[in-house]
């Protein structure tokens, strides 16, 4: 599109002289108004390649508030710049939210700060992340999807395009907090937590191998979610008859649904589901394989410990969630210092396996690297874009992201 135009032009439609323009952008489109006779046109930015999802934890947002290393303010820094060069994203999440939430006197603070830095672009709720795997999954166990239960699509942790032009200052209405809510919070996160207690004890009494510990995951999560929908769910499985609206019985049943569809004669599609949840294919769901994998390693420090009965902490059911539902959807993580020498034990595997790199406190310096060089990979084409759609940036891409020894 010709955009040299900075007054208007003569109007296509009511042709009155220089009343239609200048262009402006609206959300993902140039958009170009008569104001004489309000005669309009939209054309979409040019496409932008493909951005980096970067995930930060909580703490890092924590830190840029109050954190006394000087590393703190250059991270965000260049968090921002690339982010203004639409080079990376860095989504914020449910998780994100619910900690916030339970940081009182950093609440609007922190607020702001992911949403500047993730724009419009968050993770869905882990419950559809989990929902978009398992269906993948079931359909291949079922034989009636061609999709490997391993494969991972944007779509399945994103609404918006991760991808979009991130230009337009976001509005985000600032409601006031519902002291309800954060009791809810934090609540759900106590639960997680006793949830595991059980767990915690039995490792320790019985310590295992990483591989037995990593089959007995999988396959306690699926009896667990089982045995909840049995016990408030009819004899009988019909698809109209969901039992609770409760996150875990909506998925049973709901993977009860698929097998309905795809075998109508089934009188017991509760039956299949059950052997689904003991197969490879739920195995292989990314969600549910990174979880038993960061289980694993968790039950097997319990278990090495002989002395404290307990020493997972409180924060790790919450960091499991976190890592194993958004970590397939990343290019890299920036996660909390004590989750880090889990998460990067040789047998996680997340950038071969997942294409995930994951960084820490400790291993601070790479991470600004690995920033750097997203900036110095920056294409002319990219840089063409951006003067078109960012004037104002016209004057710095010459000499950004280039010939960084010589700077
Ligand atoms: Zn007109």
């Amino acid at each position: 599109m010709e955009i040299s135009a900075v007054v208007g032009v003569d109007c296509p439609a009511c042709q009155a002289t220089a009343s239609f323009g200048p262009p402006h952008i609206m959300g993902q489109f140039w958009f170009t108004r008569c104001r004489i006779c309000n005669y309009y046109t939209d054309e979409p930015l040019p496409p932008l390649g493909r951005k980096r999802v970067i995930y930060l934890d909580q703490f890092v947002l924590g830190n840029f508030v109050g954190g006394s290393d000087p590393f703190w303010p250059e991270l965000r820094k260049r968090l921002v710049t690339l982010s203004q060069l639409q080079l990376i994203v860095c989504p914020y999440s449910e998780v994100h939210r619910h900690e916030s939430l339970l940081q009182h006197d950093l609440r609007d603070v922190l607020k702001d700060l992911y949403q500047s830095l993730g724009g419009e672009i968050h993770f869905r709720f882990p419950m559809e992340i989990e929902e978009s795997q398992l269906l993948r999954s079931i359909r291949w166990f079922l034989k009636t999807g061609h999709e490997s239960p391993n494969h991972v699509r944007v779509k399945d942790a994103f609404q918006d395009d991760p991808n979009r032009w991130a230009i337009e200052p976001t509005i985000f209405a600032n409601m006031s907090t519902n002291s309800a809510i954060v009791e809810g919070v934090r609540a759900y996160r106590d639960s997680l937590h006793q949830g595991l207690r059980a767990d915690f004890e039995e490792w320790h009494k019985n310590p295992r191998t990483f591989d037995e510990y990593l089959i007995e995951h999988a396959r306690r999560h699926g009896q667990r979610l089982l045995a909840q929908y049995r016990e408030v769910a009819p004899p009988t499985f019909t698809p109209e008859g969901l039992p609770s609206t409760d996150p875990g019985i909506m998925l049973v049943h709901w993977l009860g649904c698929e097998v309905k569809e795809s075998q109508a004669d089934s009188s017991e599609p509760l039956a299949i589901v059950a052997r689904f949840l003991e197969s490879d294919a739920f195995r292989q769901t990314p969600f549910v394989d990174i979880s038993s994998r960061l289980w694993a390693i968790i039950a097997e420090r319990v278990g090495k410990n002989r002395k404290t009965p307990q020493n997972a902490k409180r924060s790790d059911a919450f960091d499991v969630k976190m890592i194993s539902r958004f970590a397939p959807y990343c290019d890299a993580m920036f996660i909390d210092r004590s989750f880090h020498a889990v998460a990067s034990d040789d047998r996680m595997k997340m950038d071969e396996d997942f294409g995930v790199k994951v960084f820490s406190y400790p291993s601070k310096g790479e991470f600004l690297d690995y920033l750097d060089e997203i900036l110095a990979s920056m294409s002319d084409d990219h840089r063409e874009q951006l003067a078109l759609v960012q004037p104002q940036l016209t004057s710095v891409l010459s000499f950004l992201g280039r010939d960084k020894a010589t700077q």
